[in-house]
Formats: C-alpha cells, structure tokens, sequence
C-alpha cells in the first residue's frame, strides 16, 4: 500500500530538527533509518502530517571514544557498530547482538536510535544496552537530559522519549575485557528474537567477578536478570551450578505461534546458560 501523502523535512542541524517537531503539529513523526516507521507507514497504521527526516544531520552518525565511554551517534547504522573496532574493543557484547539483527540489508539501514525509540520487545538492541549500563542522550526544547537504560525503556513500544524530544546519543561506560555473548533463539535464520540472552561479564583466572544479564522479548520491554547476576559471581564455567536457573524470575514473556510464556521461561534458563558458558570461552 501507499502511505497516505506527508510533507517532508530534512533539516542539518538537531537544533533545526526539534524546531520542525515544534512546528509541525500533532502529528508528526521523525524518520531514522525507516525500517519500522516506513512499513507502518505503508500498513497505514500512522499516517503523519510531517515526516522529518534525521539523516543529514551528520553530528547525530558516528562512534567515537569518550574517555571512560563510547558514545554512538542516535544515526549510526547497525552496520557501522558491527564493523566498529571501538565497539568491538570496549562493548563487544552490542556488535554481537546488532549483528544478529534481521539481515545486511536492514542492518545497513536501520539506527541504533530508531531501534531504541521504537522499543519492540523482540528487537535485539534493547537487552545489550541494558546490560552495558547505558546512558540515552535526549534532546528537546528545554534542552537536554540523560537517561539511564534502566529508566528508558516504559512499555510495550514506550520511552523516555516524549512528542518534540529526539534520541541523539548513546553512551556506554567502557567494558573494555570483558566476556560477552548474544544468545538469539529463532526458527528459522532472520527471524525476530523469540527470545535473546545478552551476557556481559568480567572473570579473573576463570572466576566471574561481575556479571550483566538482559533479555530479549520476556516482557513489555527489555530485561535485567539481576538474579542470576548475583548468583553468578564467584563461579566458573565449570561450576555454574544452578545460578542459571533463576532466568525467568520476575519476567512476563508473551504466548504466541512462536511459544507460550511457559516455553519462553525454559529457554531462558537454558540459554543463559549457554550464553554465560560462552561469555567466559567455553
Ligand atoms: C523485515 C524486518 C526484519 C527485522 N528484524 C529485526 C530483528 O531481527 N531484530 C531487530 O532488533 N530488529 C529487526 N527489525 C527492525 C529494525 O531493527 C529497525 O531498523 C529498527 O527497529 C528501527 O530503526 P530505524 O532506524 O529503521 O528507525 P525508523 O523505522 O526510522 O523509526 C522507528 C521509530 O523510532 C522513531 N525514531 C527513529 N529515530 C529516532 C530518533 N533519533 N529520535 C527519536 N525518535 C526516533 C521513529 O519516529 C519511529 O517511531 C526488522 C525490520 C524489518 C523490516
């Protein structure tokens, strides 16, 4: 289907960004990389007055190292963070996880900001960020604020980020040396998560020191395992023991043609495991 007609706007500047969403009524919306906003728009699920369009605004697109963090431009496509040595080096656990998402084409389209704001429970972005202890950098017209990951996510599809505010920057605090691994389980290969398990942890000859834990598409949003974190520490990869087992406290996973909740919960345990074993190079 055709989207019904819009008008369209591509400022340069984020200062020149916020004053088109202050201008532009009720219903505008803001276009990233299009891979959500554009097949919605043809669905006619939303049908915007005013479409503006981030993408060349170059100070929003880029990695760049930030002392004791790495900030990600809002813009930057999944296959700059994939291919980024920064990332790679410092958060190797978020160019795991972005490089499972969809496929190369997507992937060279879609922002780390348009997965953020968009907040699909079954997107593979939201867990990683999580789990690194990230900070959202959101601009509006009072200025701008930062928003821990544990604050930015609301609801199903729900942000920090409100009418007239843009997501501009992502900062992850240095994880530099420390073990990671994307667990996504799919049927069949580029198929959104089912669920995911996004480990970080740092282990000393072996033993786990610290862990980080998010999940992918066990709830409205994305997931923190704190249990399992704690349960993690002092153990190794021969001795996990049961400190697994608590995967699923505390979520609420969806039923549907892919699993019931009951079914999500076992993979949970399952494949934390798995992910942790991994993390530490098993
Ligand atoms: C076939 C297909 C398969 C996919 N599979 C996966 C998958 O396996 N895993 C996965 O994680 N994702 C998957 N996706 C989604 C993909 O990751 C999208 O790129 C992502 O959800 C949105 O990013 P975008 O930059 O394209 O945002 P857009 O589609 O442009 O925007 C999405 C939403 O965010 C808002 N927005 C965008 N940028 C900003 C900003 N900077 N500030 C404020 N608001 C903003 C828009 O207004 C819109 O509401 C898939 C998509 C498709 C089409």
């Amino acid at each position: 289907m055709i989207p019904t007609a819009f008008d369209y706007q591509a400022p340069t500047t984020v200062e020149e960004a916020l004053e088109a969403l202050a201008s532009g009524g009720d219903d505008v919306k803001v276009l990233g990389g299009g891979q959500s906003l554009l097949p919605i728009l043809r669905m006619r699920l939303n049908a915007p007055d005013l479409l503006v369009d981030l993408s060349r605004i170059d100070a929003l697109r880029g990695i760049r190292d930030d002392g004791d963090a790495i900030v990600i431009g809002a813009m930057t496509p999944y296959s700059d963070i994939v291919a980024s040595d920064l990332v790679r080096e410092h958060a190797s656990l978020l160019a795991k996880a972005v490089a499972e998402v969809a496929d190369p084409q997507i992937r060279h389209r879609g922002t780390v900001g348009g997965a953020l704001v968009h907040a699909d429970p079954a997107g593979d972005v939201g867990a990683p960020v999580l789990a690194l202890d990230a900070e959202l950098v959101i601009a509006g017209p009072g200025g701008t604020r930062t928003v821990p990951a544990s604050e930015f996510f609301h609801d199903l599809f729900e942000t920090s980020v409100g009418e007239g505010e843009l997501l501009t920057q992502v900062r992850i605090p240095k994880h530099t040396g420390w073990g990671s691994h994307y667990e996504k389980f799919v049927r069949v290969s580029h198929q959104w998560s089912i669920i995911g398990v996004a480990v970080t942890l740092r282990a000393e000859g072996g033993t786990i020191r610290e862990a980080r834990i998010g999940l992918t598409n066990m709830g409205s949003t994305p997931l923190r395992a704190h249990a399992v974190e704690e349960a993690l520490v002092g153990r190794t990869a021969a001795d996990l023991g049961d400190a697994c087992s608590r995967a699923a406290d505390g979520t609420n996973p969806p039923s549907d043609l892919n699993g019931d909740s009951d079914y999500r919960r076992h993979l949970a345990r399952v494949l934390t495991a798995r992910a942790v074993s991994t993390a530490l190079g098993g």
